[in-house]
């Protein structure tokens, strides 16, 4: 392999998701050359999406919040910002066999789940975490379960907070850092009205966006075109696809750090950190519905031999006009990829999606549905272990010239588009130093956590 200095600088990006979009966008924007890779046929990543008679629909829920604000600049940048609808949401509570409107304070004091005791209790932990701890830097030594008991007492724990976080990291859930709870719980509402927003054309819309200012700015897009291996000579990064090897000044990979680890040679693959860091998957079944099902966005769900963690009914957000007059209904189930679970036929999961929907709404008759779809991730986020900031991936990987914009660099801050849109803008500073060989003036901005 000969092993040649390159004219100008040229970046290779490893998936065509919002962190690879964006790596690419920003780097473009900066007049460095630009190939993204794409293992599938379509851009988007998890927001991808399928079109069902006519209309554009997402694979998994997407919705953004207004507290968004790398996103928000985004879609301002790309006049996007313009068209997005924002819509008042709420959320209940199946517990059991009773269901729980679960938005107000009065809410809390009537959720029958709980003693009056705990209820009161529950309050007044809630407006402590959302209110009072305003720096969470010093929860990511403890665990959420053991932070979650001192605050609410063991049964409120054991009735409320295992489950939903059971629902999220399965069997791991006791080694979530308190830190990641706390940054959830505050983003998510910080006990203001909540509010969710979605572009006009949807996720696929933004990915759209950018696509067309990358290939506008000079750069390339390779769908279907996964990067197979990649190997680092003293000047160069070698990117090996469809059989072919190309050198690049440096490499963004935006892929779950397993699937880095699969490609990358000897001594790439020895530096990828985090090897043991285990990753949730999910299956998701989209029902598409003649009618609506529930009276809120989210409905979360703790009951007794229940597959499902949630059902999420996006059309509280999404406009009908973009859905050609459906209603959509997400029930999720986050397990590990080779768990029994997530390996289930569709067929199955299908059917017990019918069961369940009818198992909380007994009106709900079969007649009311119109499709339903099934989609799996193997790699939504990390099961966090504790102290995990002191080994957060960095932007670089030392000594590499491989830079990383990937959900494991998330933490504590939520997995969410506006996140990665943030991480990859630091991660393109980063590589911008490196190739105009000066300290990286972003290194301080990557580390810093700005919690969106
Ligand atoms: C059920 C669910 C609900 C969610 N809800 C929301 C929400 O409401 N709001 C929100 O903002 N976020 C939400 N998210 C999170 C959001 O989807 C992720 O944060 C984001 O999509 C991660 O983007 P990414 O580009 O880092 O990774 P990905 O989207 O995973 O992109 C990685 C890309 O790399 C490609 N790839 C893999 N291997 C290769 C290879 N060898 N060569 C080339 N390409 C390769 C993949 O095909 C993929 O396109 C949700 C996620 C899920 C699963």
């Amino acid at each position: 392999m000969p092993t040649t200095a390159l004219p100008y600088p040229q970046v290779a990006v490893l998936g065509g998701g919002i962190s690879g979009l964006v790596s690419a966008y920003r780097l473009l924007r900066q007049g460095v050359g630009v190939t993204l890779f794409e293992a599938t046929e379509a851009l988007g990543g998890l927001g991808g999406t399928f079109e069902y008679r006519g209309a554009v629909i997402e694979q998994f829920y997407h919705v953004m919040l207004n507290s968004d604000v790398p996103l928000l600049s985004l879609l301002e940048e790309l006049g996007l910002a313009g068209t997005i609808r924002w819509q008042e949401t709420g959320m209940g509570f199946q517990y059991e066999e009773a269901f729980y409107p679960f938005n107000t304070p009065l809410d809390l004091l009537r959720f029958g789940a709980l003693t009056i005791t705990e209820r009161l209790r529950t309050a007044i932990g809630a407006a402590y975490i959302t209110k009072f701890v305003k720096d969470g830097t010093a929860l990511d030594g403890i665990t959420a379960a053991t932070w979650l008991t001192a605050i609410f007492g063991a049964s409120v724990f054991e009735k409320l907070w295992r489950p939903l976080l059971t629902a999220k990291f399965g069997d791991l859930f006791d080694t979530v850092p308190a830190y990641w709870f706390w940054s959830r719980l505050t983003r998510e509402k910080g006990g203001a009205k909540e509010v969710k927003g979605y572009v006009n054309g949807g996720y696929r819309a933004i990915a759209n966006a950018l696509a067309d200012e990358i290939v506008r700015l000079g750069g390339q897009i390779r769908l279907t075109t996964p990067v197979q291996s990649l190997h680092e000579t003293a000047n160069s990064i070698r990117v090996n696809s469809k059989g072919k090897w190309e050198s690049y000044s440096a490499v963004i990979s935006t892929l779950p750090l397993p699937l880095l680890r699969k490609i990358a040679d000897g001594q790439i693959c020895g530096s990828v950190p985090q090897s043991e860091l285990v990753y949730q998957g999910v299956v998701n079944v989209v029902v598409i519905l003649k009618q609506c099902l529930q009276p809120y966005y989210w409905n979360a769900i703790v009951k007794q031999g229940f597959l499902f963690q949630g059902l999420v009914e996006t059309t509280h957000v999404v406009p009908l006009e973009q859905t050609n007059g459906r209603h959509l209904v997400y029930l999720m189930n986050y397990c590990h990829k080779d768990s029994e679970t997530y390996i289930r036929s569709d067929y199955d999961w299908g059917s017990q999606a019918q069961k369940a929907v009818r198992s909380l709404y007994p009106d709900f008759d079969q007649t009311m549905i119109e499709e339903m779809k099934v989609f799996r991730a193997p790699f939504v986020e990390p099961v966090w272990p504790v102290n995990y900031l002191a080994d957060r991936p960095s932007a670089q990987i030392a000594g590499s010239k491989v830079f990383l914009a990937t959900t494991a660099q998330a933490y504590p801050r939520v997995n969410a588009w506006n996140t990665m849109v943030q991480i990859a803008s630091e991660t393109v500073e980063t590589v911008c130093a490196e190739l105009a060989g000066r300290p990286a003036s972003g290194a301080a901005a990557v580390d810093e956590l700005t919690l969106a």
